[in-house]
């Protein structure tokens, strides 16, 4: 397994002269540690697989290297980059059998048959393959065809990197379940560097150590789970994590305080005077807005719904012409058609053209 540095890496599907703007993959600098287990999540079209594609070789970028342990493979291809792939549909042998087809790779290389076998049973154990391995593939459902090629993606021990594309998109919704865990718990037991590209959230978090969301080609951020959630570095990361996401509303920011439809609302940090022309919006999760009698002093809200998901809900209300989702307790109703909100001023962020500002 490899630490991967991408240098200044960039690629435009119309040539290295089109317009920056238009790059399937803006410029970006960064570094996955070996070992890591790292995900790529964002809408589709952000680019996610022409990362992955340039990572693998698949592409050639316009821009930019790719190195593996400090060496530069960007002039490699892709057989020569010792990488293993997972994508979406199946990539299976149906006339071999389940342990056929997961000894392939090894096999192809010319690793000692005792070896190929306590492989393949320590990757068929893990994947709960094991009564099937003397199975021919072609007999097989299409869920289990994919879980062997998450296993031919999996069993060689020697690769730079593990990629999945979308791996569980064709898996019925309860086998997903089990082997979006599954996923992780391999990752622990493998020790692979793996980057793993879905437009779905859960899977990314589930998975990954990293979450690196990428918004119209661009890395917007890259953390933990936990730092996205509690601190997202653009309005995009805030919105498109979270369900529902964070709460995007314009305001005017100035040393502590934020100004909403002519309410103040305390910040934690200062913010001092913030650069004119930028658009300045403050964001904060429906978690952290309680919903109050309306009082003065207290935002005013118009309720719209009542969003009950079980053992939670959240009210829908608007601010004027900004619509803002509030985490309510079970049971919650509103008299008349109007709350008050309040934020926890330890979980309200600011924003100048979406990007965060940091207080002190
Ligand atoms: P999805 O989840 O839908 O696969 P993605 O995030 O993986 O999306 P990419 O497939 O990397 O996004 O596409 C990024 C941009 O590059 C999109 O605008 C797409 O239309 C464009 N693109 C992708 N492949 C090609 C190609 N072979 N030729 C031209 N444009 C392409």
């Amino acid at each position: 397994m490899a630490r991967i540095d991408l240098v200044d890496l960039a690629h435009s599907y119309g040539g290295n002269d089109a317009p920056p703007a238009s790059f399937a993959l803006k410029p970006v600098t960064m570094t996955w540690r070996q070992g890591g287990a790292y995900a790529l999540l964002g809408p589709s079209g952000c680019g996610k697989t022409t990362l992955l594609n340039l990572i693998s070789g698949i592409v050639t970028p316009s821009r930019g290297k790719i190195m593996f342990d400090g060496k530069d493979i960007t002039p490699l291809s892709t057989q020569k980059r010792n990488i293993a792939q997972v994508f979406q549909f199946p990539v299976i042998y149906d006339t071999m059998t389940v342990g056929q087809n997961l000894a392939f790779p090894l096999k192809n290389r010319g690793v000692a048959k005792a070896e190929v076998d306590a492989r393949v049973r320590q990757i068929a154990d893990l994947l709960d393959l094991s009564p099937y391995l003397n199975r021919k593939a072609t007999r097989l459902t299409a869920d289990a065809k994919q879980k062997i090629s998450l296993g031919r993606g999996l069993v060689r021990s020697d690769v730079a990197a593990v990629l999945f594309d979308e791996p569980l998109t064709v898996i019925d919704p309860e086998l997903k379940w089990q082997l979006r865990s599954k996923l992780k718990a391999l990752h622990r037991e493998l020790d692979l560097t793996m980057i793993y590209v879905t437009h779905d959230q859960t899977e990314a978090l589930t998975f990954a150590d990293t979450v690196v969301v990428m918004h119209d080609g661009r890395v917007v951020q890259s953390g933990t789970p936990a730092e996205l959630f509690d601190k997202p570095a653009h309005t995009f990361v805030g919105y498109f994590i979270g369900s529902p996401g964070m709460n995007i509303v314009p305001a005017e920011v100035s040393g502590h305080e934020a100004r909403i439809d002519g309410h103040v609302i305390g910040l934690r940090r200062n913010y001092g005077v913030l650069p004119a022309g930028k658009k300045i919006e403050i964001g904060v999760r429906p978690e952290f807005v309680d919903v109050a009698t309306p009082a003065s002093g207290l935002l005013s809200a118009k309720v719209e719904r009542i969003d009950d998901l079980g053992r939670i809900q959240f009210a829908r209300v608007r601010v004027g012409n900004t619509k803002l989702a509030a985490r309510v307790p079970p049971g919650f109703s509103v008299s008349g058609d109007t709350t008050g909100l309040i934020f926890d001023p330890a979980h309200v962020h600011v924003y100048a053209d979406s990007q965060l500002v940091e207080g002190v």
